[in-house]
């Protein structure tokens, strides 16, 4: 460190006032960095909207590819650094950074977790001694340097936003943080790449004196994030149930058992205690990524687990008097019309409490984008138009999936759903939505990496 700051150098911009920025919502990492930035005596407001105070320098931080295509994104941070300001950009997307500075051309990203790189670049500015950073040299030449080490899991309390009492994420007003990293390595999620495969862990008190912050400014509900959630204080390949069991305490003690929710979970994470504890500490629900009915794909997918132990999963969950939401992901490259039909019969044989689905989106440098990469587009389906019963919607094959898979699984909720015209055309218009969407990320990706 002594090496370092002996190397680098002050910017002429004067760092003081940040403005830190997550479009639509305050995400946890931006109340993170916020948080960490007044510790270190800055005046920092934090926003969920795109405005800054003239000069600031923005931490913009942006959680999903579609942000690298958005115009509002692009026009404020050409204007904000017109008029003299600076803007970094962090967050999800900074896995990528070429995308980002070609898309967004900010005066550097901070790649990674940017905890420990935050405060390095609000006091030296940008310099090719700060690691995880890159940022467009003079010579047109994108620059990105060494990758920082990981960030410390012990770290000052969040900056949490007046208005946090109306943020609602699936129901709760942030999803606080209580370990980082994953060890699952399915094919189309970003975070074991981003945060690892090895489990880091929070102290518990460190955790719940930040429950009582938040509750203190508002927090209605919380859930813990963390990719999922029984992988708290996972050491040596096994699952801690009675630090789980702990947290969920804790946190309902604080919050209030209705106001906690624990709800990602990994199908081969779960056992007795655990779902006990679920029941009795949090609002009674659990979230599972079952991604499709076909063991196939879940191979594809690199789920680490199958249909059966899906299957045990949902029926445990049942046992314990809890509620199941699944989700589901359509239109991967290998997912034959069969596959299709085998998440349906997974559906109508679970009755799930609530079911949400998604197109497959390529997310750049995961593995499922290797295998869009490598996919023609007449055989991605989400490119393919679809020639069956919902021809005349004029939709993809993944739309139609889509659009199929949530009305089939509105008939097998436990509770009675008639699909009114008004369910029937939100539907088509969100799964027109995603495939647009999903559309626009691949072709991103073919244009940086095909
Ligand atoms: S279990 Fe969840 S967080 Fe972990 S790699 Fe799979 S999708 Fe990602």
């Amino acid at each position: 460190m002594t090496c370092f700051f002996a190397y680098t150098f002050k910017t002429n911009i004067e760092i003081m006032k940040f403005t830190v920025i997550s479009p639509e919502i305050y995400t946890y990492g931006a109340m993170l960095v916020a948080g960490i930035l007044k510790d270190r005596g800055y005046d920092v407001t934090i926003k969920n909207r795109l405005s800054a105070r003239p000069k600031d320098t923005v931490m913009l931080s942006l959680y999903s590819t579609q942000h690298l295509m958005s115009d509002a994104i692009k026009d404020f941070i050409s204007e904000h650094r017109k008029n003299g300001g600076t803007v970094f950009i962090g967050g999800p997307v900074s896995a990528y950074p070429e995308i980002v500075a070609g898309e967004l051309n900010p005066d550097a990203t901070l790649i990674g977790e940017g905890e420990e790189t935050v405060p390095l670049v609000a006091e030296y500015g940008i310099s090719d001694k700060i690691p995880g950073i890159a940022y467009i040299r003079k010579d047109g030449e994108l620059r990105i340097t060494e990758p920082a080490i990981p960030a410390s899991i012990n770290r000052p309390t969040p900056l949490i936003p007046a208005d946090i009492t109306k943020q609602s994420i699936r129901g709760a007003s942030a999803y606080i943080e209580t370990h980082r990293g994953c060890t699952g390595a399915c094919t189309f999620c970003q975070v074991p790449r981003y945060f690892g495969r090895e489990i880091r862990s929070r102290d518990l008190d460190d955790i719940l004196k930040e429950v009582r912050e938040f509750k203190k400014r508002g927090a209605r509900r919380l859930s813990v994030s963390g990719g999922t959630g029984s992988l708290y204080q996972y050491k040596d390949g096994k699952i801690d149930e009675d630090s789980f069991i702990e947290l969920l305490k804790g946190m309902a003690k604080i919050m209030g058992p209705k106001n906690v929710s624990s709800p990602d979970i990994r199908v081969d994470c779960i056992s007795d205690k655990i779902l006990d504890a679920i029941r009795d500490y949090t609002i009674g629900w659990v979230f599972f990524g079952l991604e499709s009915g076909s063991d196939d794909i879940l191979r594809h997918m690199g789920k680490g687990a199958g249909v059966k132990e899906a299957s045990e999963a949902v029926e445990r969950c049942r046992e314990h008097g809890l509620k199941v939401a699944g989700s589901f992901i359509v239109g991967h490259p290998m997912e034959t019309e069969d596959d299709f039909n085998k998440t349906k019969d997974f559906i109508s044989e679970h009755f799930l409490d609530d079911v949400f689905v998604s197109i497959a989106e390529p997310i750049p440098k995961t593995p499922l984008a290797d295998l869009v990469l490598k996919t023609p587009r007449e055989k991605n389906p989400t490119y393919i138009p679809h020639e069956g019963e919902y021809r005349s919607l004029k939709l993809t094959e993944s739309e139609a999936r889509s659009f199929d898979l949530q009305m089939h699984a509105d008939m097998y909720k436990p509770n009675l759903h008639v699909v009114t015209d008004e369910i029937f055309n939100t539907y088509l218009s969100g799964v027109r939505k995603d495939g647009n969407e999903v559309r626009a990320a691949t072709d991103l990706l073919f244009k940086y990496y095909g």
